[in-house]
């Protein structure tokens, strides 16, 4: 049955929800889906220092970075990616960080070497199961090392206390998870997961300590 124009009962947010669909039809065309690949539930594998700086590495670091720079231009939105989300089963993500120059930092192989035991909870969206908003919990700082894209060991400690700050702790962690076969799904209740309706919803979203 189609709703009727003025149906006082029908949702009021279509329009946002049929241009965000759009956006997602294109998106999936680069970016798979939960259900679309097995490795996006499998822990990938480490990248061979020694092959960073490789022709082959490095055209995959190319690629994955035009992923995020297409999905951004697409979507105006997403902070992280991995290379599984986009079929290379290797432990890498490219992720946005429009305050360091280059806009784009590369973490391989990363290592969590501490955790914060204050977790927050954040409403979570992922490139690979949109638009499902997953309120997960997650430490509210991570400490992790991992190789840089020229092949250095470097040293993540940022515990900025902004929500810019919580925002890249928590990227990060989303990051590695998929790069151990975990989906932000799946650390929620099911009857949690609510769907990408508002316009207005990163602008809410907020941290809550739990
Ligand atoms: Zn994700």
């Amino acid at each position: 049955m189609a709703f009727m124009k003025n149906n006082p009962i029908a949702p009021k947010t279509s329009k946002f929800k049929r241009e965000t669909y759009e956006k997602l039809i294109k998106t999936g065309q680069f970016i798979y889906q939960i259900g679309e690949l097995e490795n996006l539930r499998k822990p990938s594998r480490e990248v061979s220092i020694d092959k960073i700086k490789s022709p082959e590495f490095k055209s995959k670091i190319k690629y994955l970075k035009e992923c995020m720079k297409k999905y951004r231009k697409i979507t105006g939105l997403g902070r992280g990616i991995t290379a599984v989300q986009v079929g290379i089963p290797e432990r890498f993500s490219v992720v946005y960080v429009p305050e360091i120059k280059g806009q784009l930092l590369i973490i391989i192989n990363p290592k969590v070497t501490k955790r914060s035991e204050k977790f927050l909870k954040y409403p979570e969206m992922c490139m690979s199961a949109e638009p499902i908003i997953a309120p997960v919990a997650r430490p509210a700082w991570i400490e992790f090392e991992y190789y840089d894209e020229k092949g250095k060991k470097k040293y993540w400690k940022t515990k900025d206390n902004t929500k810019k700050g919580k925002i890249y702790n928590r990227v990060f962690q989303h990051e590695i998870d998929h790069m151990d076969g975990i989906i932000n799904i799946d650390k929620v209740e099911s009857k949690e997961l609510t769907l990408l309706s508002s316009p207005t919803y990163h602008e809410k979203a907020e941290f809550e300590q739990v």
